[in-house]
């Protein structure tokens, strides 16, 4: 289960920041996950709550949020969301889409500390 790596990563950074804002708990985090990267939300709200139940972090409300799919076509500049991953443009069919959101984004957007 690749999410549990994922939250462990995470849960590093949420430490140092905690350390460097001198912080006492957390109280939300919000990530931000592109939809590409196939993470499943329920598997990491798992492993966060698993991974929590003690310390500074633990009762934080974690907030999760999934870019969807977006390109813009080479050939007609057509602009799509998709709900899966195609390389070709759904408008003049075999023109190549620049997927420009929703691939290998994986970033906290913030962490909520008091
Ligand atoms: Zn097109």
């Amino acid at each position: 289960m690749h999410e549990l790596g994922i939250v462990q990563s995470i849960l590093e950074i949420i430490e140092e920041q905690l350390k460097i804002h001198e912080g006492e708990r957390v109280v939300k985090v919000q990530l931000e996950f592109g939809a590409m990267t196939a993470v499943m939300p329920e598997a990491i709200e798992f492993a966060f709550q698993a991974l929590t139940r003690e310390g500074p972090v633990a009762g934080a409300t974690l907030d999760i949020i999934i870019l969807p799919i977006k390109g813009v076509c080479l050939d007609c500049g057509h602009q799509v969301e998709l709900d899966s991953y195609t390389p070709f443009c759904p408008a003049c069919v075999d023109g190549m889409l620049n997927i420009f959101q929703g691939k290998d984004e994986m970033r906290i957007v913030s962490i909520e500390i008091e």
